[in-house]
């Protein structure tokens, strides 16, 4: 577990760095662009992914031949999507990385694109420029459950240990992505160490609506340790908010 974020530029010399991610979105301070293109994704947003537990958060790592891009936007190349993780809090006050206008929501899941033009896989493009795309939703809740956060939220009892796997046969990624129309967008990093400041960020307007009792099957079965010595639960697998510093955030 990668525990207490505030000393990881000691061991990480780039999450000191001046774009780390990720950050309090406050509207009142974002330029709008009204004519910036919209997102165009292509392939086919359905396929196999393996749940994992990374030991820092409950991540779906989608099979080679699943086959979903994304360009347009703030975008300059063609980004193909590696892999979708959550991040979530101990309850519904907190549990995402992203905040807005302070607020923070009940979970994050990110959406993790790498430039398919330039690289070959997400571990290929994370430290290099223009490499990653993400494109963030936050969870809001909601009473009326999300039936593709279930496959997730159902099958967390498999990984609860770190390193354990699951294979979900069909995910369809665009069930669980919100509308994509409107959003915000800035340059930044991973939220993990490396912090590698690679990562072209999208957070989407809308929101995923997922209840109570599906956040609570992954902050009540899932651990940051292995079987042997299980660690903690793994909610509040959230980076604080960075530094904005030069920064600008953008929004169409
Ligand atoms: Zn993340």
């Amino acid at each position: 577990m990668l525990v207490d974020p505030l000393s990881w530029a000691n061991d990480f010399k780039l999450c000191g760095g001046k774009k780390q991610s990720p950050i309090d979105i406050v509207t009142a301070n974002m330029i709008h662009i009204p004519n910036m293109s919209p997102l165009v994704f292509t392939g086919t947003p359905s396929g196999g992914c393996t749940l994992i537990n990374t030991g820092h958060a409950v991540q779906c790592t989608l099979d080679p031949t699943f086959s979903y891009s994304v360009t347009g936007g703030p975008f300059s190349y063609n980004y193909r999507l590696g892999q979708f993780h959550v991040h979530f809090g101990s309850d519904a006050t907190k549990g995402s990385e992203h905040r807005l206008n302070g607020r923070a929501f009940a979970a994050e899941v990110h959406f993790v694109f790498y430039n398919s033009d330039m690289y070959l896989s997400v571990a290929d493009a994370a430290d290099n420029a223009n490499g990653l795309a993400v494109i963030g939703g936050l969870v809001d809740l909601h009473a009326k459950h999300h039936n593709e956060f279930d496959k997730i939220a159902n099958n967390a009892q498999y990984v609860k240990y770190a390193g354990d796997t699951h294979y979900i046969a069909n995910f369809d990624v665009s069930k669980l992505m919100p509308h994509h129309h409107y959003y915000a967008t800035y340059a930044g990093s991973l939220t993990t160490p490396t912090c590698d400041e690679s990562v072209t960020w999208v957070v989407l307007n809308n929101h995923i609506h997922a209840t109570d009792a599906q956040l609570n099957k992954l902050r009540t079965q899932v651990y940051t340790g292995d079987a042997i010595d299980p660690g903690v639960l793994m909610v509040n697998n959230f980076r604080p908010a960075q530094p904005l510093n030069a920064r600008r955030v953008f929004f169409n």
